[in-house]
């Protein structure tokens, strides 16, 4: 069990932090990192695609999965489902590959609990005001979704000295090669 969690990298950030891109850009510049791709019941943005972004399941089929037994953890994130399936973490580490988790705080702390080995990065926003600017610039939430997931990101903000490292990202790719750096010089 701790042989996946050295396998592991957690990144969370607030909605409009970046997360996504930055992430995106350590596995397009280093092939030993894969994606986690999380289920979710929330609705597919135009430029996501089904399996690649995330696994898009209904209510019913998240449900069943709980029962299942199929995630390592999951949660309610402004109405919606999210969840880490273990299929994907077990068969990627299998693979040999460091893999690496996009998800909330409480997900976070979850994968945590059950891996202690694992590495958990929070990606802090310049400042609340720069975050605001990128999630209404991105046009993908209606007034009333950014008002909670701005709301959730002050939340969120509160819980980031409970990550191993906080990593500021003012730049996408040195925010990326700071995380890179921080994995390899944990895992020596
Ligand atoms: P979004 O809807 O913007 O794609 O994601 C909303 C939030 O859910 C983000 O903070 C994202 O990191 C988080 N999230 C995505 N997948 C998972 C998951 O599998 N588990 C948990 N706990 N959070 C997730």
């Amino acid at each position: 069990m701790s042989d996946i969690g050295k396998s592991l990298i957690v990144v969370s950030g607030p909605s409009g932090c970046g997360k996504d891109t930055v992430v995106k850009h350590i596995l397009e510049t280093d092939d030993r990192f894969v994606l986690s791709v999380s289920a979710t019941t929330r609705a597919k943005r135009p430029y996501e695609k089904d399996g690649v972004d995330y696994i898009f399941l209904t209510k019913q089929q998240f449900i069943d999965g709980i029962s299942n037994g199929d995630f390592l953890e999951h949660t309610l994130y402004c109405d919606n489902y999210y969840g880490t399936l273990k299929k994907q973490i077990e068969d990627k580490v299998a693979d040999g590959k460091i893999v690496v988790l996009v998800i909330e705080v409480e997900g976070a702390r979850n994968v945590k609990k059950v891996y202690p080995d694992s590495l958990t990065v929070f990606i802090a926003p310049p400042s609340l005001e720069e975050l605001e600017r990128r999630l209404r610039s991105r046009n993908t939430e209606d007034e009333t979704t950014i008002k909670q997931r701005l709301f959730k990101a002050n939340e969120e903000l509160g819980f980031k000295s409970s990550y191993d490292y906080i990593v500021e990202n003012n730049y996408v790719e040195q925010c990326a090669q700071s995380i890179i750096r921080i994995y390899d010089s944990n895992n020596k």
